[in-house]
C-alpha cells in the first residue's frame, strides 16, 4: 500500500456488530451522503469562460434530470405531486440567480462549485428569514437544486465509488439503501459504519454481494481519514485501523480457512437441501437484480423466494412507469426459466426512502406509511406495479407477495385491486398467468396472531423475520443502541413462529422464511424442526445452507425445538443452538 491517510501511529481496534461475513483489508474511502465536499481552487482569467461553460452544461443536465423525474411523478402520482419539480425548474430558470452565479465566477476568480455554493447560501439565508410560508419553501427548492447541480458538476452520479482507481473500504456514519444501490460493488472491498443494525437494508445488499460489513462502530468514522489502512472482520464485527503485520497474518489465515471452506462447498455438485432422514426444503434466493439471479442460479437456487421490487425504484431514484417496470420484471422472470420467482410488491418506507416520495418526514418511519400501506394510499403506483408484474407472469412462474400486512382488510383490498388489474388486462386481451399465486409476508405481530384469517385469501406465507423480530420486540432494526435487544432467539419470537408454521400446516399453506435468520447456521435446525417448507437467502449463502441440511436430521431438530420452547431466556436458547451446531456441524469456525 502506498497512498497514506492519517498514518495512525499504532493499531487501533474498534468493536462493532458483525453484519456481513468476510475479511477485507484496504484503504479507507470516507463516504459522505450528507454534506458534499465542495472543492476550492482559483481559476485564471483565461479559464473563466471554460468555467462558465461548465456551469451552462450543468444547468442543462440538471434541467433534463428534473424534467424526467417531473414527468414520471406526473404520470404515476398526478400533476399536483409533480408541482414541486416545476418549482425546481423555475429555480434553474431564475435569471437573477443565474446572473449572480456568473458574476461571482467572474469577480471572485474561484471555481464554479464554490461560487454556486456561496450564492445559494446567500439566497437560502434571505428566503429562510422571510415570514411568508410559500417563499420559505422556496429555500428548500434552492437547496435541492443546488445539491443536484453540485453533484453534476462534481461528476457524482451515484455514490462516487465508480471513480475509484482501486477498490476501497467504505467508511460512513450510516448508509441508506439508495446509497447502497448506487455503489459499484467491484470498487467496494468492505463497509464499516457508525450506525445501523444487522438487518438494515444496506447491509442486506452488502451480504448479497458478498461484501464484508461491520456496523454499529460508534463514532468510528470520525477517527479515520481517507486513505487510512483498515482491516475489517465481518465475522467478529471488528475494524482494525493501521493493523500490524502480526494482525494481518492472523486475519489472513482466518480468511484463507473460510475461503477454502466456501470453495469446498461450491465445488460440490448442486444437490437438494435434504436431511439424512429424508426431509426436503426448497432453497430459494433473495435477489434485487438480474445479475444476482445469475449468481443465485450458479449457487444452486431452486427459485427466488424474495425479489425486493423496490430495488428497481431505488436504483432509478424515482417511480418507473408500468412499461419500464414490466421490462425489468420480464428480464428477471425470463432469467429464472421455469423456476418460481416471488416478486414482492413495493416495500418503501422505513429505511428505504425515495426522494420523490418523501413528502413528509415521519418521526417513526418503520411504523409509518411503509410497504402495503404506502401502496394502498397511492393506488396508481400500486396498480401500475401489479399490472407490470401480471404482464411479466406470462414469461415464467411468478408468485406475488404483499409486504407488511397487518390486518385482513389490507389483504382483501390488495386482492380487490389485483382483480381490477386483471380485468383491465383482460379488456385489452393481454396475456398473464391466471393462476398467479398470492402470498403474504408474515412480519408483524398482528399478522402472526391472525394468520389463520389470511389462509383463505392467499396461497403461501413468507415469514419476514427481520421485521417480525423488530416489531415483536419493539427494537428498531437499524438502531445500534438497542441492537443487543434484537434477539431472534427471544421466546416470544419463537412462539410466534411456531404458531405460524402450525397454522400453515393446519390450513395446507406452505410456509417459507426469507428473513436473515434463514441463513444463520445456528438457526436452521429451529426452522427445520418447526417444519419450514421454503428458505430464501442471499445467493452466496446457499451452498452453506444446503451443507447444513445435509448434516442434521428433521427428527433431532424437532426435538431441539421442543427443548428450546421450554427455555425462558434468549441467551440460554442461543447457547443450546450453538451447542447443537458444534456437535453436528464440522468445517465451521
Ligand atoms: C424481512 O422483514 O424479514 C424481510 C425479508 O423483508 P425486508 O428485510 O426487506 O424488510
Ligand atoms: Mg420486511
Amino acid at each position: 500500500m502506498t497512498e497514506q491517510g492519517k498514518n495512525l501511529a499504532q493499531e487501533v481496534l474498534f468493536q462493532g456488530i458483525p453484519a456481513s461475513a468476510g475479511v477485507a483489508h484496504g484503504r479507507v474511502f470516507k463516504f459522505s451522503h450528507g454534506e458534499l465536499k465542495i472543492p476550492k481552487y482559483s481559476v485564471s482569467d483565461d479559464a473563466v469562460d471554460d468555467e462558465l461553460q461548465r456551469f451552462e452544461e450543468s444547468l442543462l443536465v440538471t434541467r433534463e434530470q428534473i424534467g424526467e423525474i417531473r414527468n414520471e411523478v406526473a404520470e404515476n402520482l398526478g400533476s399536483e405531486e409533480a408541482r414541486i419539480f416545476d418549482a425546481h425548474i423555475l429555480v434553474l430558470e431564475d435569471q437573477a440567480f443565474i446572473d449572480d452565479i456568473v458574476s461571482e465566477v467572474r469577480t471572485s476568480g474561484d471555481n464554479v462549485e464554490l461560487c454556486l455554493h456561496r450564492v445559494s447560501v446567500r439566497y437560502l439565508e434571505i428566503f429562510s428569514n422571510l415570514e411568508d410560508e410559500y417563499l420559505k419553501d422556496r429555500a428548500t427548492d434552492i437547496q435541492d437544486v443546488t445539491r443536484r447541480m453540485l453533484r453534476n458538476l462534481l461528476g457524482l452520479t451515484g455514490s462516487g465509488t465508480a471513480f475509484f482507481e482501486e477498490a476501497r473500504i467504505l467508511v460512513s456514519d450510516e448508509l441508506t439503501p439508495s446509497d447502497a444501490a448506487a455503489l459499484d460493488a467491484d470498487k467496494v472491498l468492505g463497509i464499516a459504519t457508525d450506525f445501523g443494525g444487522r438487518t438494515s437494508h444496506a447491509v442486506i445488499m452488502a451480504r448479497a454481494n458478498g461484501i464484508p460489513a461491520v456496523v454499529g462502530l460508534g463514532s468510528f468514522s470520525d477517527e479515520l481519514e481517507d486513505g487510512d489502512e483498515l482491516l475489517l472482520d465481518g465475522y467478529d464485527g471488528t475494524a482494525i485501523a493501521n493493523p500490524s503485520e502480526a494482525t494481518l497474518y492472523r486475519f489472513g489465515k482466518i480468511k484463507k480457512r473460510r475461503e477454502e471452506f466456501a470453495e469446498s462447498l461450491e465445488a460440490l455438485p448442486h444437490r437438494p437441501a435434504v436431511t439424512p432422514d429424508g426431509k426436503t426444503v426448497q432453497v430459494y434466493a433473495n435477489v434485487e437484480s438480474v445479475e444476482e439471479i445469475e449468481k443465485a442460479i450458479q449457487a444452486g437456487a431452486e427459485g427466488v423466494g424474495l425479489f425486493r421490487s423496490e430495488a428497481v425504484f431505488l436504483k432509478k431514484n424515482a417511480f418507473p412507469c408500468e412499461k419500464e417496470q414490466f421490462e425489468e420484471y420480464r428480464k428477471i422472470v425470463e432469467a429464472m426459466g421455469s423456476r418460481p420467482i416471488t416478486i414482492r410488491t413495493l416495500d418503501i418506507g422505513g429505511d428505504k426512502v425515495l426522494p420523490t416520495a418523501a413528502k413528509t418526514r415521519e418521526e417513526n418511519p418503520f411504523m409509518g406509511l411503509r410497504a402495503i400501506r404506502y401502496c394502498l394510499r397511492n393506488e396508481e403506483i400500486f396498480r401500475s406495479q401489479l399490472k407490470a408484474i401480471l404482464r411479466a407472469s406470462n414469461f415464467g412462474k411468478v408468485r406475488l407477495l404483499y409486504p407488511m400486512i397487518t390486518g385482513l382488510g389490507e389483504l382483501l383490498r390488495a386482492n380487490e385491486i389485483l382483480a381490477d388489474c386483471k380485468a383491465e388486462l383482460d379488456k385489452e386481451d393481454a396475456q398473464y398467468d391466471h393462476d398467479l399465486e398470492v402470498g403474504v409476508m408474515i412480519e408483524t405481530p398482528s399478522a402472526a396472531s391472525i394468520c389463520e384469517l389470511f389462509a383463505e385469501h392467499c396461497s403461501f406465507f413468507s415469514i419476514g423475520t427481520n421485521d417480525l423480530v423488530q416489531y415483536m420486540l419493539a427494537v428498531d432494526r437499524i438502531n445500534n443502541d438497542v441492537a443487543y435487544l434484537y434477539e431472534p432467539c427471544h421466546p416470544a419470537v419463537l412462539r410466534a413462529m411456531r404458531r405460524i408454521f402450525d397454522v400453515g400446516k393446519e390450513k395446507g399453506i406452505p410456509v417459507g422464511v426469507c428473513g436473515e435468520i434463514a441463513a444463520d447456521p445456528n438457526f436452521l435446525p429451529v426452522l427445520l424442526g418447526m417444519g419450514v417448507d421454503e428458505l430464501s437467502v442471499a445467493p452466496p449463502l446457499i451452498p452453506e445452507l444446503k451443507y447444513v441440511f445435509n448434516q442434521i436430521t428433521f427428527k433431532e431438530s424437532a426435538t431441539l425445538v421442543e427443548e428450546i420452547l421450554n427455555c425462558w431466556r434468549s441467551q440460554e436458547i442461543l447457547q443450546c443452538l450453538k451447542d447443537f451446531s458444534v456437535a453436528r456441524l464440522s468445517g465451521q469456525d
